[in-house]
């Protein structure tokens, strides 16, 4: 798996973005300089991140998918999906044929389930709606949709809400990630980092409304004791059978309290941006 930033520019301004603006804009658009990038990236999955990349234009993007996938390369397009509302329905369809060409899917960050709240994370206005109308047009433009939903202490009580906006207004997703706010860039304080503790009723609330409701869940970042009944759901617990190198080992660390865990061996154990502000599980 590859990241790579394509630029900073981007039409929100989140409060835990952890690759802000303030650090310079960098190109407009740079189809070269990102294919070498790419090419040199380890094997696997290229994910295209910002800024937000939808600011590219559908004729870059289309240009540089097309290029990825001649290198035989899955792509995941991340974005937060505002551009999407406004770009013509014909640009969608070729962006949606190029990604799915390119073995791809859109992953968009939804980090709300209300406008206000949509607001206080962004802080674009009218950003709700934006989004909203987005993800249906890149659905309806064919693309398959990953929905990411960044638990904070902001929306944490909300989750439950935000499933309920999953099984109605944006029924069609091809699945949900639930992935906890990482201690990087503007939120590298731990500002924003709830207690699992207190926020493991409100998560199991909502990953059994996503179970009822026949949607697909994975869920990052939390580890699977404090999963309760949906532990399967956690995402490390593949790669760590697996005996995958990845983020997850750098990122994470086992603590005093994993000793004699029933899910030892296949968890990395807490963040350690976790442990840093809240020092244990
Ligand atoms: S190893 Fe640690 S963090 Fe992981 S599930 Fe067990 S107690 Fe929790």
């Amino acid at each position: 798996m590859s990241l790579i930033h394509l630029f900073r520019r981007c039409n929100q301004r989140c409060v835990f973005c952890s690759w802000p603006e303030e650090g310079g804009r960098g190109p407009e658009a740079d189809l070269r300089g990102w294919l070498k990038e790419i090419a040199a990236m380890p094997a696997g999955l290229v994910q295209l991140s910002g800024g937000e990349p939808l600011l590219a234009g559908a004729y870059n993007l289309c240009l540089l998918l097309g290029a990825v996938r001649r290198l035989g390369r899955p792509v995941e397009l991340q974005t937060n999906a505002l551009a999407a509302a406004d770009m013509p329905q014909a640009d969608l369809i070729k962006l949606a044929g190029a990604l799915n060409a390119a073995g791809g899917y859109f992953n968009v960050n939804f980090p709300a389930a209300s406008p206000a709240l949509d607001y206080k994370i962004t802080r674009a206005r009218g950003g709700f709606k934006k989004r909203l109308a987005g993800v249906r047009r890149l659905m309806r433009a064919g693309a398959k949709v990953r929905l990411t939903h960044v638990i904070s202490l902001l929306n944490y009580k909300a989750l439950p809400a935000f499933a309920a906006l999953a099984a109605g207004s944006l029924k069609g997703a091809a699945w949900i990630q639930f992935s906890y706010i990482k201690g990087a860039g503007r939120a590298e304080d731990g500002t924003f980092i709830p207690e699992y503790l207190k926020v493991q009723p409100y998560l199991e609330k909502a990953l059994a409304a996503c179970a009822r409701a026949g949607i697909h869940c994975e869920v990052d970042h939390v580890p699977p004791c404090r999963l309760g009944e949906f532990w399967r759901l956690n995402v490390d617990i593949e790669k760590m059978r697996k005996g995958l190198k990845g983020p997850h080992l750098l990122e994470k660390k086992r603590v005093r309290a994993c000793r004699g865990c029933r899910f030892f061996k296949v968890c990395p154990g807490p963040r350690k941006d976790y442990i840093a502000v809240h020092k244990t599980l």
